[in-house]
């Protein structure tokens, strides 16, 4: 049972071995941010790496290239150790949803599938993706419900945890189903890295995308990253043939030949400044450890679905989250009829940020590197005063350009 008092938040932060952690980010006020998983906090360590950066363009102009060039190697190899992948098994570049289309048009050519498929209430941007080359190759596209049947033929895009629901599936299982029926999976790890154990080489997952800037902490647009595994590498072709994906990149006269390893996986030149925030985010998510991230993600969304049965069930709100931890990533999605309002009257009347995902869903990340047991009490303490009040009311009804 979890303690629902004021001291009893402030105990478990007092037992919490990843306390300490807060201190390493930037806190410019004292706003609650329950927004993690859509954009992490800045790391000091990440902050003094780009200011050193700049310093280093313009001292050393093109002359820096030699020590810049590796950076998604440098970068994809820190954020293997998080998702439990080997050494090169991983590369950092571009966004996730360019190396997504990057995979499914590899794992389309290599292996002929005859149907694409992913969830309907996956992230729209992967279903995009499917949808625009289901088009173009003449492939069936197949939204899936609940039930996801894995088949021989079928191309399956995944995520390990859902962006809006929070659900955590058991990506092993899925994996064995899959290897099993002949099915190929390309997993989403977005929501997934840096909040719940990923164990991508144990599960023989062959292929994953994800993205840097949740709970990685990597910054605004900083570049995603893709898993292929290590002895898949040399069978599959990246779709954009570019000069930072050729064998010998500097040997401009000859044709296009694809590197060996993952490096072929890269397009173009890569973002420097970018790679180096999504460095420092995985080496101090790896330094922190997932085990104890995922149980401190346990502890405070268990603190959460106490403190939303005792105090806001009353109040028309239902928990669209699995309660079984197990089956729950780091974040919580309390669904209520008017939760644009409660997002808007949360952001301005109460300092508390959280986000809203539609149609009813006020989404509340408590990345587990700096969110306090206190952090989501006052939280909840706040949004139940609030909607008591009927304050959200006076908020307009219609969402805005940016939810
Ligand atoms: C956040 C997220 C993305 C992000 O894609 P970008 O190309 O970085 O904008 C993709 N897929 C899922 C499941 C996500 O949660």
């Amino acid at each position: 049972m979890v303690g629902l008092t004021r001291a009893d938040a402030e105990a478990a932060d007092a037992a919490d071995p990843l306390a300490p952690f807060r201190d390493r980010f930037v806190h410019a006020d004292d706003r609650i941010y329950l927004d993690g998983n859509s954009l992490g906090r800045l790391p000091l360590a990440t902050r003094d790496r780009l200011q050193a950066l700049a310093a280093e363009w313009g001292e050393q102009l093109v002359g820096g290239w030699p020590a810049w060039i590796d950076a998604p190697v440098t970068a994809g190899d820190a954020i293997a150790a998080v998702i439990g992948a080997r050494p090169g098994e991983v590369i950092a570049c571009d966004s996730t949803t360019v190396n997504l289309y990057k995979l499914v048009c590899a794992a389309i050519a290599a292996r002929s599938p005859r149907v694409l498929v992913a969830e309907r209430h996956e992230f729209p941007t992967d279903r995009y993706v499917l949808e625009g080359l289901a088009a173009r190759e003449e492939l069936e596209l197949r939204l899936a419900g609940a039930e996801l049947e894995l088949r021989r033929g079928e191309l399956v895009v995944l995520s390990q945890v859902n962006y809006r629901s929070g659900e955590l599936r058991d990506l092993a299982a899925v994996q064995a189903r899959a290897d099993a029926a002949g099915a190929t999976v390309i997993w989403d790890l977005s929501h997934a890295a840096g909040a719940v154990p990923v164990g991508l080489h144990a599960a023989g997952a062959e292929l994953a995308v994800g993205c840097t800037y949740k709970y990685l902490n990597a910054g605004p647009g900083a570049p995603g990253y893709l898993y292929v595994r290590e002895d898949l590498q040399d069978t599959l072709r990246s779709p954009i043939q570019g000069w930072f994906g050729q064998a010998d990149q500097f040997a401009m006269e000859r044709d296009y030949a694809p590197h060996a390893g993952i490096r072929r996986f890269l397009a173009g030149t890569p973002p420097v400044m970018g790679l180096a925030a999504v460095e420092e985010g995985a080496r101090l998510t790896a330094e922190a450890g997932v085990a104890a991230l995922h149980a401190k993600a346990i502890a405070l969304t268990e603190r959460m679905i106490a403190l939303h049965d005792a105090w806001l069930a009353p109040l028309g709100f239902t928990v669209g989250t699995p309660r079984d931890p197990a089956l729950r990533g780091s974040h919580v999605a309390l669904r209520h009829p008017e939760a644009w309002q409660i997002t808007r009257a949360l952001i301005e009347r109460a300092s508390v940020i959280p986000d809203f995902r539609g149609p009813d869903s006020v989404r509340l990340g408590v990345a587990p590197l700096y969110t306090r047991h206190v952090d989501v009490h006052d939280a909840l303490q706040r949004l139940r005063e609030l909607v008591a009040l009927g304050a959200h009311r006076e908020f307009d009804a219609t969402p805005g350009r940016v939810t």
